[in-house]
């Protein structure tokens, strides 16, 4: 090996172990955040929610609600992994100073042909992410789709979502440039760019290939730490969070045991438990108080607005936003997560979810109709975390409209929402 084959060895060994110890720093840094959560035991029913994997996650089931941008998707997702394989290949090479060290081994194996039909597999993959990517981009930034409009997305996350296509674009554009470059190979969409390289001589074409080699691996270790940072996490949070989603029907509400037992005690006291004490608060009024599972679907958020474009709230002018409620959860968790980093513990900053990130106007909207929840392409419930923040501010707060109040009322005093005694309910169907 020439000294400058082992300088560049050696600088490669180290941005690939600088590149895998930050990411693995920074998923520690979003487990700990998560974990900030309330605890909650979900682990039955295995098999259903090994299915819920293979389906939502992996499937990707309910995206084919619309078959077109599914395959763009899945184009994008398989294309995307399956490229990475040849990752392995690229680490490898760089590590040791080798070139296409797959080759070689295939070759003395007696499976010349194999490296070539499998580095062909990865350049169509490559092209059909290339495309999905373009498609997406325009949809997002010229077609002007009415949920990409959503001044949810202003600033960061409208950013956000076209660095990562423009980075995937240009991902799959020099993995082809680099095999196009290499005067030895022939592969089957690289050997269309190939004429455009044909007036160069040998030396700038291994320069090229060179760049090119270096510029996608750098890219590949630069998109991988942007990811904690970016909506685009949820490509790893889909499948945890597939896992762990609710079994129970939708329109099942989680009673709070607590008042439940109240209620059971007011109206069946032989049926009631016996004393169960007070919980230290109702509800959840910052993130701290929701549970992990609400957390990781903050963090699993792919801001695709399916969610807010199905809600009856927001549809008719209110200002409720399913996706606006992810995005700011996850906004202040981050703030939380940076406070106790800072200060190893949580230091009061005079700010929670509810009221500084979430508004009474957007809780009230609500009509817990769970069309967010049937929506979401990656098992989120927005609903939970409104359910939980407007428990807070009704029951510790006291801060409910009049209406809501005088409905409160009759359920305490007459056990249903009117105001007719309990004795009196069937006095409707008494001929006056
Ligand atoms: S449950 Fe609430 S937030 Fe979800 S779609 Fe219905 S009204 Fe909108
Ligand atoms: S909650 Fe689900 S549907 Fe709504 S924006 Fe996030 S990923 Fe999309």
């Amino acid at each position: 090996m020439t000294t400058m084959a082992l300088l560049a060895s050696i600088i490669f060994s180290i941005v690939t172990a600088a590149a895998l110890l930050l990411f693995a720093k920074n998923l520690m840094r979003i487990r700990k955040n998560i974990l900030l959560g309330k605890a909650s035991f979900i682990n039955d029913q295995k098999a259903k929610r090994w299915k819920n994997v293979f389906l939502l996650a992996l499937g990707q089931k309910k995206m084919f609600r619309n078959p077109l941008v599914a395959c763009l998707h899945i184009f994008v997702y398989v294309g995307f992994v399956v490229i990475n394989i040849e990752l392995l290949e690229i680490v490898i090479d760089g590590i040791l100073g080798t070139h296409r060290i797959f080759e070689n081994y295939l070759t003395q194996l007696g499976f010349a042909n194999l490296y070539t039909e499998i580095i062909n597999c990865f350049e169509i993959l490559a092209a059909l992410v290339w495309m999905a990517c373009v498609v997406f981009f325009i949809r997002r930034n010229i077609l002007k789709i009415k949920r990409f409009l959503s001044q949810d997305l202003n600033g960061w996350p409208h950013s956000d979502a076209n660095y990562i296509l423009i980075a995937e674009i240009i991902l799959m554009g020099l993995f082809l440039l680099m095999n196009a470059a290499d005067s030895e190979k022939n592969f089957i969409i690289s050997q269309h760019l190939s004429p455009y390289l044909k007036e160069l001589s040998a030396s700038s074409l291994i320069t090229i290939e060179k760049t090119a080699w270096w510029l996608h691996i750098i890219g590949i270790y630069i998109f991988m730490n942007y990811l904690p940072y970016s909506k685009h996490l949820h490509i790893i949070l889909a499948f945890p969070n597939a896992y762990y989603a609710p079994l129970t029907p939708k329109g099942m509400m989680h009673n709070m045991p607590e008042v439940q037992n109240e209620v059971l005690y007011a109206m069946q006291p032989e049926m009631a438990p016996t004393h169960t004490a007070a919980p230290a608060s109702f509800g959840a009024k910052d993130v701290m108080d929701l549970s992990w599972k609400n957390l990781m679907d903050a963090y699993s958020c792919t801001e695709c607005g399916r969610c807010t474009a199905a809600c009856p709230a927001n549809v008719t002018g209110k200002l409720l936003s399913p996706r606006k409620m992810m995005m700011a959860t996850r906004d202040r968790l981050e703030e939380v997560g940076r406070n106790i980093s800072l200060n190893k513990v949580f230091v009061p900053d005079n700010k929670s979810l509810l009221h500084d990130y979430i508004s009474v106007e957007e809780l009230r909207a609500c009509t817990t109709c769970n069309a967010c929840v049937e929506e979401c392409p990656v098992s989120i419930s927005p609903l939970d975390i409104i359910i939980e923040l407007r428990r807070s501010l009704v029951m510790e707060e006291s801060n409910a409209p009049q209406e809501w109040n005088a409905m409160f009322n009759n359920i305490e005093n007459n056990f249903a929402p009117w105001k007719f005694a309990p004795d009196d309910r069937d006095a409707w169907t008494k001929k006056v």
